[in-house]
């Protein structure tokens, strides 16, 4: 009798500090979950911070129409016409312009 009361107190001792260490450890993830929470707003917040610097950067976007597309001034090639600045993605966009108002011309 005495050894199965023992045996008894084992396994609430045992079973107590399995609640235990289980509520420990189910609480150190949601500290990690909160964590990674976190850093998915602060990758949200850069996300946001870049779209708003290429926003910026669109009053320098200009338009290629030879190929239909905007890209950043910086990076067009030019010809300079009697009223306005065209702009080109590419050496080849800006000889088939230039070829082009050749012809019409
Ligand atoms: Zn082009």
């Amino acid at each position: 009798m005495e050894g199965i009361i023992g045996l008894v107190r084992l396994f609430i001792i045992f079973f107590t500090i399995r609640i235990f260490l289980n509520s420990i450890f189910r609480r150190v993830i949601m500290r990690k979950q909160v964590y990674n929470q976190k850093n998915i707003n602060d990758l949200e917040d850069a996300r946001r911070f870049s779209e708003e610097n290429i926003n910026e950067d669109a009053v320098d976007m200009v338009y290629d129409q030879v190929c239909e597309l905007y890209l950043p001034k910086a990076k067009a090639y030019q010809v300079v016409e009697e009223e306005e600045t065209q702009y080109f993605c590419s050496w080849e966009c800006r000889q088939h312009y230039i070829e082009a108002r050749s012809i019409k011309n």
